[in-house]
C-alpha cells in the first residue's frame, strides 16, 4: 500500500511562553508526531543531551554541512550568537514514511520552510499578555537581569511576527492551548494513532 506523505508542523513563540512544556506534552500525547532534532553551534545546557535536544556541533562542521546543502533552513537566530538549523536528514525520510514532523524553530526559519513546504502547518504560541513572559522568566530564576532584558526585547520583536503564522494559540492555560493545537492538527488531517488509547494531551501530567 502506498504511504501518504506526512506533513510538517512548525511551532514558534517567544522565550518564556511555555513552548517546551507544550511540545513535550504534545509529543507524549500524539505518537503520530515526531520531533525534528535541530543542529546548533551553541553549547549544551545542563541536562541537555546530544542527539535528543539538539545535535550539538562545532561551527566549522556546521559551516561545512551548510555549504554541502544539508540544511533545509538555518540562521543565526535573532538575539543569539549561535547558529541553528533544520537538517534535511531529520525531515525528508520521516515525511516520506508518512510521519508528521514537528519543528520548533524561529520566525526566520519558518519563512524559509514555507518556501519549500508551503502547506506546512504553522502555529505561533503567544502569551495572553506580554507581562506573562517576564513573570515566567523571573520564575525560572536562571537569568541575570541583563539577560532577561535581552530576552524580553527579543520576545517583543518575535511577537510582532505572529501574523505570519497560519494559526495563533494563546498559552494562558496550558491545557487549553494543547487542546487548541490538537484541534488544529486533527482538522489538518493528522491521522488517529494506530494504538489509540483515548488519551489526549490534556490528561498527561507534566509541569513547567
Ligand atoms: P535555545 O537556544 O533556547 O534552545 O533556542 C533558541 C531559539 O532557537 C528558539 O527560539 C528556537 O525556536 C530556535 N531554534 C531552535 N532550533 C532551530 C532551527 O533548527 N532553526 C531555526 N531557524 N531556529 C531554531
Amino acid at each position: 500500500m502506498e504511504v501518504r506523505p506526512g506533513k510538517l508542523v512548525v511551532i514558534s513563540g517567544p522565550s518564556g511562553v511555555g513552548k517546551s512544556t507544550i511540545l513535550r506534552r504534545l509529543l507524549a500525547a500524539l505518537p503520530q508526531l515526531v520531533p525534528s532534532v535541530s543542529a546548533t553551534t551553541r553549547p549544551p545546557r545542563s541536562g541537555e543531551r546530544d542527539g535528543v535536544d539538539y545535535h550539538f556541533i562545532p561551527l566549522a562542521e556546521f559551516e561545512r554541512r551548510r555549504a554541502e546543502g544539508e540544511f533545509l533552513e538555518c540562521c543565526r537566530v535573532y538575539g543569539r550568537e549561535h547558529w541553528y538549523g533544520t537538517l534535511a536528514s531529520e525531515v525528508a525520510p520521516r515525511l516520506a514514511a508518512g510521519k508528521w514532523v514537528v519543528l520548533e524553530i524561529d520566525v526566520e526559519g519558518t519563512l524559509s520552510i514555507l518556501e519549500r513546504y508551503p502547506d506546512a502547518i504553522t502555529i505561533f504560541v503567544e502569551p495572553a499578555h506580554p507581562d506573562q513572559l517576564l513573570q515566567r522568566l523571573q520564575g525560572r530564576g536562571t537569568e541575570s537581569a541583563e539577560a532577561m532584558a535581552r530576552r524580553l526585547e527579543v520576545a517583543r520583536r518575535e511577537l510582532l511576527e505572529a501574523h505570519r503564522y497560519r494559526h495563533r494559540v494563546v498559552n494562558d492555560d496550558v491545557d487549553t492551548a494543547l487542546a487548541e493545537i490538537e484541534r488544529i492538527l486533527f482538522a489538518a488531517g493528522l491521522p488517529q494513532a494506530a494504538d489509540t488509547t483515548g488519551r489526549s494531551a490534556l490528561h498527561t501530567n507534566a509541569s513547567s
